[in-house]
């Protein structure tokens, strides 16, 4: 069986073959499947993980964790196959609990084609590779082309001397870093600093000569994928794209959640910054229910404590349309989005002490230096390449150097990959072991007189979050009662009762810890009661089954006999 390598970000085949040796080798524990395709045409597969030998997964409460929306952000995808591996291969009470109980649905890629294209090439992208603005399919304007002019496999930074119109100085404290020049800065040398590569004309042709001014262009892979979800979606966003869902990937996702009614706990792994963001972008904390506030903070914290990622409200940033939002807004799901890997943080821990804080340029530039310290502590200096001379066919002689944005910032270097991914399937388990979760605990049957039996079932929920998952769902109806059935043969009369019972939503035990100053406070509302008369005729069957089913707390089915 292949084992998930940590020494590399994996390629789409590599993932693909990985999935399906799982398959081969665990049939009781996970099914792979595609759930549509990608802007190129790749598939994007899901894994479907739970024993299988305790009921289907659409019966147990679910756990849904995505990646890799960003075609950089490549150790999300890591993050979700490492959640899956230590799934089916790690053997204790916790997992077993969870593979018995709960679902998980893990889908490790959801933007293939972006991944595959950062993976192989130097090109930088955010997210699809359909160009966008859709114009930008048939032309590039001219001006300054991100492009590998001196074939090292990276796009990285241009140091062009210009003692008049450069913004740039080397700073006193390291050579490696540049400052901003200032007024009070008489004599240069001052630099420009341009992205890697040269100068195309409007017909594409490369210029033989530098001629300014010019302009950076932009990247025709203009598309954000998370900008493109409908809640706050705006089009002026940037790379928000021409409509809510307009492109593949993003209709996958929101389609497959909508698809699984059971889910109640959502992760969605990106990159960079050590953070663990949550909604709402355009709603601040004092509109938000209380209630689902405070449940926000508790499963926040066990992220914190898993992870050692603060919590950030995304509110008041220009972030809308991104799918976090969409989860809460529309199906009052409790979504966070990590910012796996942290180099900042490892660099300079004391910036982590107020993540909202702005930092000024005076703090940017000590950053950067105490950035290029933990470079030559920690990665022997090789996380930065050094400014060095490079005769460019335009620009004569220049210098090219640069953090290596791939393997050391925006993903961490693969000697950190795995701690980063450990602690978030840590976040995910904790997680997973909140939801709700439904059981019949008793059946009590009196016999009346003759045929007439009272049966009476106690249903309830053993698990920490309540059954609707949250107050916003109740509100937005996306999530249905929990509804209780009694089955029995069809010459069976009904006395008292309904057959079928809808019983509201059972909350969790956390619901008795709202109280906290009174300690014996109110206890949770968790449990059900509901009673039945029968009557039963000579041909009855003398089994009867009830059926509890709550579309996020779990289907459960009991049998007795009369
Ligand atoms: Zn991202």
């Amino acid at each position: 069986m292949s084992k998930l390598r940590l020494d590399k970000y994996l390629l789409y085949d590599e993932i693909n073959e990985l999935m399906h040796s799982w398959q081969e080798n665990y049939p009781n524990l996970i099914t792979v499947e595609t759930i549509g395709q990608s802007y190129e045409g790749r598939d994007v597969w899901a894994l479907t993980i739970t024993n299988k030998n305790t009921g289907s997964p659409d019966t147990k409460p679910a756990m849904y964790v995505d990646a890799n929306i960003h075609a950089g952000e490549v150790t999300g995808s890591m993050a979700a196959l490492h959640l899956a591996e230590y799934l089916l291969t790690t053997e204790n009470d916790k997992i077993k609990k969870l593979l018995d109980t709960r679902t998980f649905y893990i889908l490790p890629r959801i933007n293939p084609d972006g991944a595959e294209l950062y993976l192989t090439t130097p090109t930088l992208l955010r997210s699809s590779v359909r160009p966008f603005p859709d114009f930008r399919k048939d032309e590039d304007p001219a001006g300054l082309h991100a492009f590998d002019i001196n074939g090292d496999g990276r796009i990285q930074l241009m140091r062009i001397r210009d003692d008049q119109h450069g913004a740039w100085k080397i700073s006193s404290e390291d050579p490696r870093a540049m400052v901003e020049r200032s007024p009070l800065d008489l004599e240069g040398p001052f630099y420009h600093i341009y992205t890697e590569g040269h100068l195309l004309d409007a017909q594409g042709n490369i210029l033989e000569n530098a001629r300014y001014p010019f302009e950076a262009v932009d990247t025709k892979y203009g598309l954000d994928l998370n900008r493109n979800f409908p809640a706050g979606y705006n089009p002026l966003t940037p790379g928000s794209g021409p409509f809510p869902l307009s492109e593949p990937e993003t209709r996958n996702q929101v389609e497959f959640i909508n698809k699984h009614s059971n889910i109640g706990g959502v992760l969605l792994y990106h990159t960079t910054g050590g953070v663990l963001f949550r909604p709402h972008s355009t709603v601040p904390d004092k509109n938000f229910d209380k209630t689902d506030l405070a449940m926000y903070k508790e499963l926040g914290n066990i992220g914190t404590k898993t992870t050692s990622y603060p919590v950030v409200c995304c509110y008041g940033d220009i972030w809308s349309g991104v799918l976090d939002d969409w989860c809460f807004e529309y199906k009052g799901l409790f979504a966070f989005t990590p910012e796996l890997w942290d180099a900042v943080g490892r660099a300079a821990p004391e910036v982590k002490k107020d993540p909202y804080k702005e930092p000024s340029k005076e703090e940017l530039n000590q950053l950067e230096i105490k950035l290029l310290q933990w470079n030559d502590r920690e990665l022997s200096g090789q996380g930065f390449t050094a400014w060095h001379k490079f005769d460019h066919p335009q620009f004569g002689s220049i210098e090219i150097g640069g953090w290596k944005v791939k393997e050391c910032r925006q993903n961490p270097p693969v000697k950190f990959l795995e701690q980063e991914c450990y602690k978030m399937t840590q976040f995910a388990l904790g997680y997973a072991l909140s939801l709700p979760v439904v059981h019949i605990d008793e059946i009590e049957v009196t016999n009346l007189e003759n045929n007439i039996y009272q049966i009476e079932a106690v249903v309830s929920n053993h698990g920490f979050m309540n059954t609707n998952i949250s107050e916003q769902a109740k509100k937005q109806k996306a999530v249905r009662q929990d509804l209780v059935t009694l089955n029995v043969s069809e010459t069976t009369s009904l006395i008292n009762g309904d057959f079928q019972v809808e019983i509201g939503f059972l909350e969790g035990y956390s619901a008795g810890q709202q109280s906290r100053f009174y300690r014996f406070g109110k206890p949770a509302k968790s449990g059900k009661r509901i009673k039945w008369t029968i009557q039963l005729t000579e041909a009855c069957s003398k089994q009867i089954s009830i059926t509890l089913k709550s579309e996020r707390g779990g289907v459960k089915t009991k049998t007795i006999a009369l």
